[in-house]
């Protein structure tokens, strides 16, 4: 089997996301127990502009493909694209981020090439040339042991479980103009949220809730993130309430964040909250109650009704931000 790895940088219409980043962190350490080589392929529309910065994690070569029929994410073709270089090239291992965008493109990828895919990655091990990836399996239950049958295994990481470890290298930029394709998707319209705010698995500073927030109204949690420039994210109570969408959701059967401050708003601490948010640099909690666990993780605890505390803070943020 080929040891050379690949890693897809993703759909990129404003920049790389530290997603990518620990994509190619990994797949240079991957590279690296391989005794291989690591080429990162990067498509869309003005992504030549910012390609050359993906050598200062560790790729050898990058492939770029840059066309303007590429500035809108179709999954089919860039999975068309990438099955084109996967098929010249014949990597062992190809990497993917953990986007929507990504893992559509992975799974697509996968059945071209008829072959086996392993998504939500947080660990890979190596049994000579095999990838030994774990997964989390039935809402998170347990953690799988996965290996892939094939000459290409596909695997997609989870979001702020592998460190972004800078390794600058000469990369070799090969530019290709790529074959667009007649699409089988049609954009008609496009409606963006109407949200400045950050993503959530990217943000420095998350502002969660949980049943303690006691209703659908996170106004107050929202009011606090937008003066921090921070995301809002929820407990799986809040979500499983209807009162936060699925996105929104941190822990072990949502989203793993790694932010500078996590704010836990009314959140009790079960360990399948802390399995998404243990690993943020401060852990401020603030509960009602003395003895919620939250506090025992927490570098911060705010004995306090949210209700009163929030605004507060707000006020002392607003006063510090004019
Ligand atoms: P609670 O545990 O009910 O805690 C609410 C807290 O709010 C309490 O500590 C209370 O003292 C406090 N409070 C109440 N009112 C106020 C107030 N006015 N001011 C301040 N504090 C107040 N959970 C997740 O979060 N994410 C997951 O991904 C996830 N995955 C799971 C997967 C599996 C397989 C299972 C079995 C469970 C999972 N859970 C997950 C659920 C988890 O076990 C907990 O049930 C959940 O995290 C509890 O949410 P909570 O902290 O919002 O609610």
């Amino acid at each position: 089997m080929s040891k050379y790895v690949l890693v897809f940088a993703g759909y990129a219409p404003s920049g790389f996301k530290k997603s990518t980043f620990e994509a190619i962190s990994e797949g240079r350490r991957l590279a690296d127990r391989l005794n291989a080589s690591l080429t990162a392929v990067t498509a869309g529309h003005g992504v030549r502009n910012i390609a050359g910065g993906l050598a200062e994690y560790g790729a050898d070569r990058i492939i770029v493909c840059d066309h303007p029929e590429l500035a809108e994410f179709d999954q089919s073709r860039y999975t068309s694209i990438l099955e084109d270089i996967v098929k010249q090239n014949s990597p062992g291992i190809i990497l993917f981020g953990p986007s929507s965008y990504d893992k559509s493109v992975a799974a697509c990828l996968a059945a071209r090439l008829d072959a086996g895919i392993a998504s939500e990655c947080v660990g890979f091990e190596l049994d000579g040339d095999r990838l030994l990836a774990t997964r989390p399996m039935y809402g998170g239950k347990l953690l799988a042991g996965v290996t892939l049958e094939g000459a290409a295994q596909i695997a997609c990481i989870r979001s702020n479980v592998f460190p972004v470890a800078t390794a600058p290298r000469t990369a070799e930029v090969v530019t290709i103009d790529p074959q667009i394709k007649e699409s089988r998707i049609r954009i008609v319209e496009k409606k963006l949220k109407n949200s400045d705010r950050v993503d959530l698995t990217e943000a420095d500073i998350v502002v969660a809730g949980g049943r303690g927030v006691g209703g659908p109204d996170f106004g107050l949690l929202e009011r606090l993130a937008d003066l921090l420039g921070g995301a809002v994210g929820a407990s799986r109570t809040a979500v499983d309430e209807g009162w936060r969408p699925y996105a929104d959701q941190v822990g072990q059967t949502g989203k793993v964040v790694s932010p500078k401050l996590y704010l836990a708003c009314g959140i009790s601490g079960a360990m399948q909250h802390l399995a998404g948010m243990s690993s943020s640099e401060c852990i401020v909690a603030v509960n009602k109650d003395p003895d919620a666990p939250i506090f025992n993780y927490a570098d911060f605890c705010v004995v306090e009704d949210l209700f009163k505390m929030l605004p507060a803070l707000i006020n002392e943020v607003r006063l510090l931000t004019y």
